[in-house]
């Protein structure tokens, strides 16, 4: 890197930012200790190591908007095996995170009309039209993305990522990596597992040429093994939401996955998780639940509604309801048994193979059933996501099985994650009182 550019890049994120940020965390920690967030008699305040999510969020995109100055960058699918880009030293950028992110300042609507505008239709997943709108529009709530120099695909979570990144490799003019991965019906086979290794050393040198480096294997270990104790420490959080009442809820686990996702393979990540549980430890010994009058325990199945969050906690939180568990963010922890840093290929091939949406609808079912015992839940919601197809389909027959076969009571709740438009808010508010309603007879 040449000195003008290493300077400003220094200068904007390791001095000006850093200190801005850690200024305004310093600013939220004390607004916490003063209790001025405000009293609500339904939820718990927010875990204090928020304002520290905050920071580490908004120094990834603060880093990410001077990426280009410091090194090479890659666009990511979320699901994707990052760790061979992370010890080639990429700055990784996540667009659904990116999108979500527009989603929960609702920033999202405009930007996918940007995209509508230009012939993206609406029946298209709503990360993929955030993102296809930043690009064709520059639009994004952290201020400016960094252009990629590689992207990087995996059909592990659905087949939309293909298209949307075919997309992307022709406005930037810039080499695409896709992995491919076999569905798994009930245990992944040692060839498709072989299948998947074999595409990942194909991709090595591809990621190295355009890294201007070539993979450090001691290096990649340590990627994965951090990958590993973050997910660990994830995992770990997760679970202490079986306590009654549940420490921090399903809403409070959406805004705080984002360093799982994103930053996975670095130690700050490991730092913060470990942290956080701490927190969550206290609450347990301090009986504090998310919801104060915590009475009926349900599951969360499919994406969030990032632009209803805070209503959807207090909706459900006003009745004595707590999210205990959801499908989604336990995506990010089931896997971590298959990580093994000693063998960081093999084992990437066979953990990014086994995401929720790469396997059966019935294996999903199992899932749910099993997280309903362990968390002793009363109940699940299933969020009929309209433009998420893959994580969508089967739930019709899910809840039906779920209230036949297992007793259990089960809603589908119609909305999208990142598109307010197909939001009703009176719908949803006569739905969930009804089900809730039902839940207390
Ligand atoms: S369609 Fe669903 S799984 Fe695919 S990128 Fe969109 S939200 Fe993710």
């Amino acid at each position: 890197m040449s000195i003008g550019p290493a300077l400003r890049y220094h200068w904007n994120v390791n001095l000006l930012g850093r200190a801005g940020l850690r200024w305004v965390r310093w600013q939220a920690e004390r607004r916490v200790k003063r209790g001025a967030h405000g009293k609500s008699h339904i939820l718990t305040p927010p875990l204090k190591i928020s304002a520290r999510t905050k920071e580490l969020i908004g120094r990834h995109y603060l880093k990410g908007r001077y990426a280009n100055l410091r090194g090479k960058v890659a666009w990511v699918t979320s699901g994707a095996p990052i760790e061979f880009l992370k010890a080639l030293d990429f700055y990784l950028l996540y667009p659904e995170n990116h999108g979500a992110v527009c989603g929960t300042t609702r920033t999202a609507v405009d930007i996918c009309a940007q995209a509508e505008n230009a012939g993206y239709s609406r029946d298209i997943c709503s990360y993929a039209r955030t993102d296809l709108g930043t690009m064709l529009s520059c639009q994004t709530p952290v201020g400016k993305l960094p252009k990629p120099d590689l992207l990087l695909t995996c059909t592990n979570i659905c087949q939309t990522v293909l298209h949307w990144y075919r997309v992307l490799a022709h406005h930037f003019d810039v080499p695409l990596i896709l992995i491919d991965t076999p569905f798994v019906y009930t245990e992944t086979t040692d060839h498709s597992v072989a299948y998947v290794k074999r595409q990942l050393e194909e991709a090595i040198p591809i990621a190295e040429e355009v890294a201007g480096q070539s993979l450090d294997e001691r290096k990649l270990k340590e990627v994965t093994r951090l990958s590993k104790l973050a997910s660990e420490l994830w995992l770990e959080l997760l679970g202490r939401c079986r306590h009654r009442p549940a420490p921090i809820s399903v809403f409070d686990q959406f805004i705080q996955m984002a360093p799982i996702v994103e930053m996975r393979g670095d130690n700050f990540t490991v730092d913060f998780y470990a942290a956080m549980l701490k927190e969550v430890d206290e609450r347990i010994a301090q009986v504090i639940g998310a919801v104060k009058n915590e009475r009926k325990r349900l599951l969360w199945d499919n994406l969030p509604v990032w632009y209803r969050l805070r209503y959807l906690a207090e909706f459900l939180g006003r009745h004595g309801v707590v999210i205990a568990a959801s499908t989604y963010t336990n995506a990010w922890a089931e896997l971590t048994p298959k990580m093994d840093p000693e063998r960081p290929l093999e084992s990437m091939a066979r953990t990014y193979m086994y995401p929720i949406l790469n396997r059966g609808t019935g294996d999903k079912l199992a899932t749910m059933r099993q997280m309903i015992d362990d968390y002793r839940l009363d109940g699940v919601i299933l969020h009929s996501d309209r433009s998420c197809k893959p994580y969508s389909v089967g739930q019709m027959d899910q809840r039906d099985r779920l209230i036949r076969d297992f007793g259990v009571p089960a809603l589908l709740l119609e909305a999208d994650h990142n598109d307010s438009r197909s939001f009703s808010k009176e719908q949803v508010a006569n739905r969930l009182d009804a089900f809730i309603e039902m839940l207390e007879v």
